[in-house]
This record gives structure tokens, C-alpha cells and sequence, in this order.
């Protein structure tokens, strides 16, 4: 079967094809131009055909870098001595747009490829210049290198935000490290989330083994007292500022000021809370310390006037006495007889001696406070001083019956007068404060290298939380309406005295029933 012949029409053909070509003679003048061509590279057939291609397509001069023409040269050239296609890299070629301001360019990315027309012997009679408009695929790809660069940028930028975070966060640790309380950041969910240095030094834990405890849980165990109050009210954006006492591994009791303030998001929640935990136990107990010392210091400011209120009554009470007798002698001087006047007169003296042991007790009291009492030691006999006292008891009181018991075979060392001073104290005491019972035990025995003496009587008897005190200055167990004078000073001056002596006093009583007053002497003190 043979077809008709047809006259074929290559040319139109070859400007309606689809793709971008442009047919070179060897001189690179444009012979021919595809429609497709001439419209993405915005030109007219007739404006190119017959033109040098480079003066058609020159270099955009915004873009110098993309050197297109020059390696379009170079393939161009490479075609023609080869005589072989040459396929080249992608090009930024931007195109002229030649309408009104000629020197705007429209970016273009083309991939362009040069194939040589060979005649019969093989020389390259044209090459077909043919282009793929990749413009868009090589933005995109522009756009996604662009945006990574940006997610590079933002990534660094976190990098290094988290960085200053991450030495904020030190530099945060490090002022709460040194300042001396205990700081803990806990979240909503009551978990510690921080805890400086004191906190963990304190608690005697390491910082990872307390992170994510429950706050609650974890003091459970010290605590005194419930807190979850606090926290639920701290929760609730309130600030909470209380004390709490803790036990800290069986140590002794701190005493803490704790301080919870909420932390609050921008959106106004409450997402956490700082806790500040001062150790004021020192405080405290100095406080403690402050309180008691005052209480002491009125409490020795109201004796001082009660002993003022009392030595005067006391000196004043004698001395009117001696007045007294002393202005009845004058009034009847004459008249007087000898017994009389020696009654008279050993009345006054008694009442000298009084006032005079009065006064010598308030000048001991005096040198006692500062230690300069002065003593005078020498080996004597104590049954012989016990007897002394004993006497001088009884003429004080003929009502009562003391009772000298003693068992001493050697003499003892101390200041004899001073020692006597004491149980003469003892005894006028045991005699001051039975005013109903008459009878009274004084006992002396030698244990060991001890001497141990008791004065016991059966009278008034003395409340147990005076018996301590007794012996302190200006104290006085019964009230002083009850009866009965002195300063306070006897047993005071006695303690100081035994103590000197290396010895020891105490007392023990029953209230309505008698006390009895114990001191332990060493038979040979060494003086101090
Ligand atoms: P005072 O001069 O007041 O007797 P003291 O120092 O000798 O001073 O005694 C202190 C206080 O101890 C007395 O005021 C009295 O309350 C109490 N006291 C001392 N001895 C006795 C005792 N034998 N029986 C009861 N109370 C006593």
C-alpha cells in the first residue's frame, strides 16, 4: 500500500513544539526559535532570528555570579569541537523582560542541553539549543534550604537561649547555695522541683534523691504539726509564712520559720511555690534565754525591795530596843539598882549582838557575791563548835530542846568559825520555823572522809519548788506576814561556805511535817 505523498511542514511544526528550542548556526546566530521559547524568554521571532544569541540574551547585571552566558559559550563551543550533546548544570539565567524598563530581569532557572546537527560528513551544521524552564522547582527548593537556614537560625537561637537559661540556672543555684536558708521550688503537684544546697545539707539528702518527692511525704517524718494547710492555701496563690519545729535525725529540736510564696504563671495560675526555710533555733532559744534572765531580774529587783523592806525592819528592831533600854537607864540612873542595871545592860548587849551579827551578815553577803569572803583554815575540833552552837541555840530558845548527837574521833581542817556560822544558821532556822514542835535533832558523823551533819526539826516544812531556791540571795520560802524575821542570807551564806569547803548542803522537807538540812564536808577539804 502506498501512501499519498504530503507535503510536510517542518517549520511549523518546529515552532509549535511544546518545548523550549532554539536552532544555532556555528556562528551561534539564532536561525530559529520554538514558540515555546519565545515566549518564556519573553521575545518576538522577529526581533531574535538572525541575531548573535549573546546579544539577544546578555548577562543579567544584578547577577553577575551566575556566569550564564559564559558557560553557555563554553558548552556551545564544546559541541562544536566535539561534535557530541552537551547537557548542562542547572543555570540562573535571568531573562530581560523588554517591555517598558528594559534593564528589569525576571529570575530564571533553566536546564539547558546542546545537541550538534551533523551533515553528511559529519560536521556540525547547527546546534539545537533546547531548555527546561526549572524556575519553580529551584525556588522551591531555594524556599526549603531558606526555611531550614531559618529553622538552623531558630534551633541556634533556642541553643543558645537554653544555654543562658542553663547559666541563669547556675548563677540562680549559685546566690541560693550561699544565702543561709533553705530553698525549695515545689509544683502544683506538691513534687520538689529544686532544692539548694542548704536544703539537701540540711535534710542530710542528695539533690537527685529528693527531686520528685512529694513534699508532704518527705517531711512527714521530722514533722510536728500538719502542714498540707499551708500548701493547699500557698496552692491557692496565698502567701503562707508560719514556724514549724522539726527532729532531724534524733539531733535536738530545730525551730524553723518557713515562708511559701506561689509562683504564677502569665495566665495568672498558680503553677508552683518558693519555699524559704530559716533555722531560728539560735534565735529561739536566745529569746528563750532574754526571757528568763528578765523574769530573773525583776524577780531579784522585788527581793532587793523586799530585802530592803525587811533589813530595815530587821536592824530597826533591835536598835529600838537598845534605845529603849538605854533612855529607861538615863531616865532612873539614880535609882537603879545593880541587878537591874546588869539586866538592863545584858538586854542592851544581846541586842548589840544582834544588830551586830546583822550587820557582819550583810557585809559577808557583800564579799560573797564577789568571792572575797575571807576564810582562815587550821585543823580544829568540830565537836567542840557543834557544842558551841548548840548552847548558843538554846539560850536564843529556852522553849526548844536541841539534841547534840556526834560521833567525831578527829580534828577536822576548815575555818571553824565559818562552819559554825552554818549550823548555827541550821539551828536558828530549826528553831525559827517550828514554832510549834520543840524538838530538834542535831547529828554529826564521820562516813568514810566525810563528815555528813543533819539538822532536823519538825515544823512548818517547805514547798518542794522553794527547796532549790532556798539557798539563793534574798530568798524567802514563806511569806513574809507568815512570822518570823531574817534576811534571806543565812542559807545563802551557808552554801557559799560549805562550797568553799568543797562541801555540799541540800535539804529535804515535808510540808507540816519538818525539814531536814544535810552537809557533807570533806574531813580534810583542800582549800580552794
Ligand atoms: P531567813 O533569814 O529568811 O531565815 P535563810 O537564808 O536562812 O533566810 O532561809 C531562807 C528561807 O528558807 C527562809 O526564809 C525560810 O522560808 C526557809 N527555811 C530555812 N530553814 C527552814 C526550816 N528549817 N524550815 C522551814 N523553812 C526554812
Amino acid at each position: 500500500m502506498s501512501y499519498p505523498k504530503v507535503d510536510i511542514k517542518y517549520k511549523q511544526i518546529f515552532n509549535h513544539l511544546p518545548g523550549k528550542y532554539l536552532i544555532l548556526d556555528t556562528d551561534l546566530h539564532i536561525v530559529a526559535a520554538s514558540d515555546s521559547y519565545l515566549s518564556a524568554t519573553f521575545t518576538k521571532r522577529s526581533e531574535i532570528l538572525n541575531q548573535y544569541i549573546f546579544d539577544v540574551f546578555p548577562d543579567n547585571p544584578a547577577a553577575p555570579e551566575a556566569r550564564a552566558t559564559e558557560k553557555l559559550y563554553e558548552s556551545l563551543k564544546t559541541v562544536l569541537t566535539t561534535r557530541k550533546a552537551h547537557d548542562m548544570d542547572i543555570q540562573h539565567y535571568d531573562i530581560p523582560k523588554r517591555v517598558g524598563d528594559s534593564s528589569s530581569f525576571e529570575t530564571r532557572y533553566w536546564c539547558p542541553s546542546n545537541t550538534p546537527v551533523l551533515d553528511e560528513a559529519g560536521n556540525v551544521e547547527y546546534i539545537i539549543h533546547s531548555v527546561d524552564d526549572v524556575t519553580e522547582e529551584v525556588l522551591t527548593r531555594k524556599e526549603i534550604v531558606r526555611k531550614d537556614d531559618h529553622i538552623t537560625v531558630i534551633t541556634q537561637k533556642q541553643t543558645e537561649a537554653s544555654e543562658a537559661l542553663g547559666a541563669m540556672d547556675k548563677r540562680l543555684r549559685l546566690i541560693t547555695d550561699i544565702i543561709p536558708a533553705l530553698v525549695a521550688y515545689i509544683d502544683k503537684d506538691h513534687r520538689y522541683r529544686f532544692v539548694n544546697e542548704s536544703y539537701s545539707r540540711n535534710f542530710k539528702i542528695s539533690q537527685e534523691e529528693i527531686l520528685g518527692k512529694k513534699v508532704e511525704d518527705f517531711l512527714k517524718p521530722y514533722l510536728t504539726q500538719d502542714i498540707s494547710k499551708n500548701i493547699e492555701a500557698v496552692l491557692k496563690g496565698q502567701i503562707q509564712s508560719f514556724e514549724i519545729k522539726i527532729k532531724l535525725h534524733k539531733s535536738t529540736e530545730q525551730h524553723l520559720e518557713v515562708i511559701y510564696l506561689p509562683d504564677i504563671s502569665d495566665e495568672g495560675k498558680v503553677i508552683g511555690f518558693v519555699s524559704m526555710i530559716m533555722d531560728v533555733t539560735d534565735k529561739v532559744k536566745y529569746y528563750d534565754e532574754l526571757t528568763k534572765l528578765t523574769q530573773e531580774k525583776e524577780q531579784l529587783i522585788l527581793q532587793k525591795d523586799e530585802f530592803i523592806e525587811m533589813a530595815s525592819h530587821e536592824l530597826k528592831t533591835p536598835l529600838t530596843t537598845i534605845k529603849a533600854y538605854v533612855e529607861l537607864m538615863l531616865l532612873d540612873i539614880e535609882e537603879l539598882d545593880r541587878n537591874t542595871l546588869q539586866n538592863y545592860l545584858g538586854k542592851t548587849n544581846s541586842y548589840i549582838n544582834q544588830l551586830h551579827r546583822l550587820i557582819t551578815g550583810l557585809f559577808d553577803v557583800s564579799t560573797a557575791n564577789t568571792g572575797r569572803l575571807p576564810y582562815n583554815f587550821s585543823y580544829f575540833n568540830l565537836a567542840d563548835a557543834i557544842e558551841t552552837c548548840c548552847s548558843n541555840a538554846m539560850n536564843i530558845s529556852k522553849k526548844h530542846k536541841i539534841d547534840c548527837q556526834y560521833t567525831l574521833k578527829d580534828k577536822m581542817y576548815g575555818d571553824k568559825e565559818r562552819l559554825e556560822q552554818v549550823i548555827e544558821s541550821l539551828l536558828n532556822n530549826a528553831i525559827k520555823y517550828s514554832p510549834d514542835r520543840n524538838d530538834i535533832l542535831l547529828k554529826a558523823e564521820e562516813i568514810n572522809d566525810e563528815v555528813l551533819i543533819t539538822v532536823k526539826d519538825r515544823g512548818i516544812g517547805i514547798p518542794d519548788e522553794e527547796l532549790e531556791n532556798i539557798f539563793k540571795r534574798f530568798s524567802r520560802a514563806h511569806a513574809l506576814s507568815y512570822h518570823n524575821s531574817g534576811l534571806g542570807l543565812g542559807l545563802y551564806l551557808s552554801r557559799e561556805i560549805v562550797h568553799r569547803h568543797r562541801g555540799k548542803i541540800w535539804a529535804e522537807s515535808e510540808i507540816g511535817k519538818g525539814s531536814t538540812f544535810f552537809v557533807k564536808l570533806p574531813a580534810k577539804p583542800a582549800v580552794r
